[in-house]
């Protein structure tokens, strides 16, 4: 059984992804083998409170739906989940995902 550090899903032990937040585990652990910590790509990500009240509303009606079809930044995304109640590893799964597709409607 090995628990993600990232949402807290439980997953068996051969596990190498975390299938709830997309969470890559080291392999070789202990054993100086390769690890694959979660790395934002495209420069520094602030990740911190969204301040803008307005903003927050915004998050806080965006369907689904228009979330996915405009590039929110991390924080942006982090502050949707939380809104939410998502699962903490969601904003990080969520952004991979949208970096991978940005086209995704
Ligand atoms: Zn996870």
């Amino acid at each position: 059984m090995r628990v993600c550090p990232e949402c807290g899903a439980v997953h068996s032990i051969e596990t190498t992804v975390c299938s709830d937040c997309g969470f890559e585990f080291p392999i070789g652990e202990g054993k100086g083998g390769r690890r694959a910590p979660p790395q934002v790509d495209g420069g520094m990500v602030e990740i911190g409170g969204i301040n803008s009240p307005e903003r927050l509303a915004m998050l806080r009606q965006m369907s689904f739906r228009a979330m996915r079809n405009c590039r929110l930044s991390y924080q942006e995304l982090q502050a949707y989940g939380a809104l939410r109640q998502y699962k903490k590893g969601w904003a990080w799964h969520r952004f991979r995902e949208q970096e991978a597709a940005p086209n995704d409607a």
